[in-house]
């Protein structure tokens, strides 16, 4: 029989949830048991996929090519468990469904409400996850914080969940701040419980708390949290800010949280540590040996969230090389004013990340001509191998204006430009190639060199394309189309084993998004090898 945990969150936002919610998924995979993972969120968007990188972060596309909540990355980096449309859902589904049902007449003769119609739906979703995943353990994630007007629905479908499934299938875990006040030089308890008030007040009693703070919560001060919320002590776990993320299972198991849920669940399961983890991932994270300075030349680089899986996937890279990489967050704009030979002195890799619309193009532009004259290993995704296309088109084919419709739509040369199945699409949402698409390496290039393997599949998310009118005459000046997605002839890898007259250490782009499959004990093989180029070039 299935188990669940819910995971909500109090106080403020930005706890993480998601790495938590994650980390307990390891600890779980730790005891033998399948997970899989569902993150609520709840706000009336379908999904995320058209809203701003300022509002939400991340997109992060699933192999079923669901456009979904970053968290999603955090649940398959962490877990060996993989994400699909069913892990993440928001209100807008949920009232979209229900809606659906009405028109079509499943309710008739009723009053749609929110108790039970919304709340049912949301109940179905958690059984939907657990049936396609086939799950011992569904670990489910609440967006939001408790107090919210938004998160009602969810929080009292979850407080349902324990009453029909029977009290030891239900787990609830809420994370919470235990904040230091200064002047005070004390860590303080009231605004847990008062969030923990907040929970009781719609009928969830939390079985363990997972405390974030910035210092030691003493014993005493354990007590004081488990009286007044009603919370074992053994139960108030502390997560002290870690030197890496990838630390967090390992903190939760050494204070039992394992032990404590398996207990509930009256689930009898071997132990083993989790030393590979802590050897292959925390402590290369922690303690490595080498450096290397990468620069991610973007347009979001002011928020922290809005590249969050290729910074991720970086680390991995540098994990697996045993070396720190320095992300050097590089405005594009900031390239357009100063010139990439200042911005990007001392740098030893250039990413170019994915994006949409015109802003920043041209400093994106001037990078890649900047990383490809100097024999600067490069890794462009998505967006920055439509840049690298341009670059090269420009400057070395001498197609003047060389461009992509989407910045230019009567560009002179369309070198990037829209299928003609994409030309008539009217609505915004969910209509990109999206999701997994097979991909053919051709031998003896860089490509296959990298991902040793002939047929590879990765994730998508682009409306645009590489031109293949202009494949020969790119291909005459040195530019080779590695990867080729066979069912319709696209490019999807291009690279240049040489560039300026010399052979180039790494310059390589990808019309996909390889960050969404990394992992810190399995680094995806293009960053892997992004770090050790540079860190070649870095004298390494
Ligand atoms: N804007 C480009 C397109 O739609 C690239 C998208 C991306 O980088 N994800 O094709």
């Amino acid at each position: 029989m299935t188990k669940y945990i819910f995971v909500t969150g109090g106080v403020i936002s930005s706890l993480g949830k998601g790495i938590s919610s994650a980390s307990i998924g390891k600890i779980m995979e730790s005891r033998g048991l399948k997970v899989s993972l569902v993150k609520f969120d709840p706000y009336i968007n379908v999904d995320p996929g058209t809203m701003n990188p300022y509002q939400h972060g991340e997109v992060y596309v699933t192999d079923d090519g669901a456009e979904t909540d970053l968290d999603l990355g955090h649940y398959e980096r962490f877990t060996s468990a993989v994400t699909t449309k069913f892990n993440n859902v928001t209100t807008g589904q949920i009232y979209n469904a229900v809606i659906s049902k009405e028109r079509r007449g499943d309710y008739l003769g009723k009053t749609i409400q929110v108790i039970p119609h919304i709340t049912n739906e949301i109940k179905d979703r958690i059984k939907m996850a657990a049936q396609a995943t086939g799950a011992d353990i569904v670990i489910v994630e609440i967006g939001g914080t408790v107090g919210d007007i938004e998160s009602l629905p969810f929080l009292e479908a979850a407080r349902q969940f324990r009453l029909d499934e029977g009290y030891s299938n239900v787990v609830y875990i809420h994370v919470t701040l235990i904040p230091y006040v200064k002047s005070a030089d004390e860590i303080k308890t009231k605004p847990t419980q008062h969030s923990v008030g907040k929970l009781r007040e719609i009928g969830i009693q939390p079985d363990a708390l997972i405390c974030r703070t910035e210092k030691t919560i003493s014993d005493e001060l354990k007590e004081k949290i488990s009286l007044f919320c009603n919370v074992k002590k053994t139960a108030v776990i502390e997560a002290r800010d870690a030197e890496s993320i990838y630390q967090i299972p390992i903190i939760f198991k050494d204070q039992g949280l394992d032990k404590l849920i398996l207990r509930h669940f009256d689930i009898h399961s071997k132990t083993t540590d989790l030393k590979d983890w802590q050897r292959k991932v925390v402590d290369r994270a922690i303690n490595p040996t080498h450096k290397v300075t990468i620069a991610v030349i973007g347009k979001y680089i002011e928020l922290q969230d809005a590249y969050k899986s290729i910074y991720e996937s970086l680390i991995h890279g540098g994990i697996f090389n045993d070396a720190r990489v320095v992300i050097k967050k590089i405005d594009s704009e900031d390239i357009e004013e100063r010139g990439a030979g200042n911005v990007l002195k001392g740098i030893s890799g250039i990413l170019v990340p994915g994006g949409f619309g015109y802003r920043g193009i041209e400093g994106k532009i001037e990078a890649i001509r900047y990383a490809r004259e100097n024999g600067i290993p490069f890794l462009g995704l998505c967006l920055g191998m439509q840049c690298a296309v341009i670059e090269f088109s420009r400057n070395v084919c001498g197609l003047k204006n060389a461009n992509s419709t989407e910045f230019e739509p009567k560009a002179k040369h369309p070198v990037i430009s829209l299928l003609a199945e994409q030309r008539h699409v009217k609505d915004m949402g969910g209509t990109m190639r999206l999701g997994a698409y097979p991909c053919k390496i051709k031998s003896g290039s860089l490509a296959s060199r990298v991902y040793k393997a002939g047929m590879i599949s990765e994730r998508h998310r682009h409306r645009y394309e590489f031109n293949n009118k202009y494949r020969a005459i790119l291909e005459k000046k040195g530019m080779v189309f590695s990867g080729i997605y066979p069912g319709k002839d696209l490019v999807e890898t291009i690279e240049l084993p040489k560039a300026a007259g010399k052979p180039h250490p790494y310059f390589i782009a990808v019309q996909y998004h390889p960050e969404f499959k990394s992992k810190p004990d399995r680094p995806h093989p293009l960053f892997r090898d992004l770090i050790k180029a540079s860190l070649k070039v870095s004298g390494c």
